[in-house]
């Protein structure tokens, strides 16, 4: 997520929820089905109705709420063979389906949900405040999500698509959710949507662009494309098998892409608003997607971890850009110096990382970054960005947080080395901004006389260098 819009308030209570027990789904041959939803989205985009069915042998004894405003956008007169208690809807154990309908109108948490996209007639949701949830949704269990949607309108899901339905990417959609991340937010789009799926090694990126015209979704497509180009040639493969990618163009704010954020929340979602305004040359120049790709290749590390999930991000958001070859090395170099320095300005010393400073947070990961990557090269034979794909091959997308040291112990593992536990654990106990010159010096880089001179140096080279197309 970006600084500037970062809400404390909003992180501690996404913290305190994802504490909740869920448990991996690993082995997917152990995968079963445990219920069918049919959804039905009214024409004017106000309500949901659902219909739940357990699978034959399933027993369905509750559906609990996702959210605290589940319980407001909750029609309490629609209720079918389902009855309110406290702890959420249980079911009366006569009925063979369950039915409840919501009110996806307003008053959805957040700056962005409630809106509805009058111009465009696209609705905003998250699905935590309607998809209600059978009491033992875990590990492998899946649920199928069937949409009946009216003519002309589409729904857009951080859920996997059900194959033999994905031939037209128009048409309502039939979809496998599952129970990954649950209470953290998501986005689920209905409306005049311009869907497209972009097919890469690795993954797909299922796009939703609420855009009016062709020509504008169009541009948006290959922007996309392009910055993804870009990351998987630095991680080697999309970290995930279907990625949501949402796009609400925006006249808000005076950067190219005023806002992007990662959705975890049921699958694995960017949502990014460009300015309306932003052509093409400068969407593809803006750090903002680069950035947030990045967060796609870790799990979520919670409150503690979030200097390193940071730091990832802001250390790629100049690299990659430098090997897109939309800025010059020397550039994303200048940036990322910028950035330490913001960081070592906003750091109270004899504080470690984790009590804060913003920029400090940001920043201090961004220089375990670039040591990790380049002790790496010099001594591994691979990169930080290598090792990051693999981790992502290995364990994404996580159902669960992971403690920052538990990843780290990960990364020594897949990359063969004791290097990311022994850094981490000098960078996170550390009480003063980390000696980032130490690391300039040896990629030749002489920082000392106000602005920066670069001399001959290979590894540097081939940290920025533009890949060759
Ligand atoms: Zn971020």
């Amino acid at each position: 997520m970006r600084a500037r819009k970062y809400s404390i308030a909003n992180f501690l209570q996404l913290v305190g929820l994802v504490a909740l027990g869920l448990t991996g789904f690993s082995n997917s041959s152990l995968a079963k089905n445990i219920a069918t939803y049919e959804i039905q989205l009214s024409r004017n985009l106000k309500t949901l109705n659902i219909q739940v069915t357990p699978s034959p042998d399933q027993v369905l004894t509750r559906l609990r709420p996702l959210s605290r405003n589940a319980w407001n956008r909750l029609d309490k007169n629609s209720l079918h063979g389902l009855t309110i208690r406290r702890s959420g809807l249980t079911v009366l154990p006569t009925a063979e389906h369950y039915r409840y309908s919501v009110d996806i109108r307003g008053g959805f948490k957040g700056w962005i949900q409630g809106n509805i996209l009058t111009e465009i007639a696209v609705r905003v949701t998250d699905s935590r405040d309607w998809f209600w949830v059978p009491d033992k949704w875990q590990a492998n269990d899946t649920i199928r999500v069937e949409f009946e949607i009216p003519d002309g309108l589409s729904v857009s899901v951080p859920w996997e698509r059900i194959p033999d339905m994905a031939d037209e990417p128009g048409a309502p959609g039939y979809f496998l959710a599952r129970p990954v991340m649950l209470f953290k937010k998501s986005t689920v789009l209905f409306g005049r949507l311009q869907l497209e799926q972009v097919i890469l090694p690795g993954g797909t990126l299922n796009l939703a662009v609420a855009a009016k015209t062709k020509e504008n979704k169009d541009r948006y497509v290959a922007w996309m494309r392009r910055i993804a180009r870009i990351v998987v040639d630095e991680f080697g493969q999309m970290p995930v098998p279907f990625t949501q990618v949402v796009v609400i163009p925006t006249w808000f704010g005076n950067e190219s892409v005023p806002w992007g954020e990662v959705r975890r929340g049921n699958g694995s979602g960017l949502l990014v608003m460009p300015n309306n305004g932003a052509t093409m040359a400068e969407l593809v120049e803006d750090w903002t997607l680069y950035h947030e790709f990045t967060h796609l290749y870790h799990p979520f590390l919670g409150g503690k971890g979030r200097w390193v999930a940071e730091g990832f991000a802001s250390y790629y958001q100049n690299v990659l850009r430098a090997k897109a070859g939309v800025i010059s090395a020397e550039y994303a170099w200048e940036r990322t110096i910028a950035g330490f320095a913001r960081g070592e300005q906003q750091t109270r010393r004899g504080k470690t990382v984790a009590s804060g400073g913003l920029m400090r947070t940001y920043w201090t990961g961004a220089v375990m970054a670039l040591e990790l990557d380049m002790r790496l090269r010099r001594q591994n034979g691979t990169t930080l960005g290598t090792v990051l794909g693999q981790f992502a091959d290995c364990c994404l997308p996580a159902s669960r947080t992971w403690r920052p040291v538990r990843f780290m112990q990960k990364l020594d593992e897949i990359s063969d080395t004791k290097m990311f536990t022994d850094i981490y654990r000098v960078y996170s106990s550390g009480t003063d901004f980390p000696d980032y010159n130490k690391l300039l010096r040896s990629l030749n880089i002489d920082n000392s006389a106000g602005s920066l001179t670069f001399d001959a140096s290979p590894l540097r080279d081939s940290i920025m260098r533009p890949a060759s197309r």
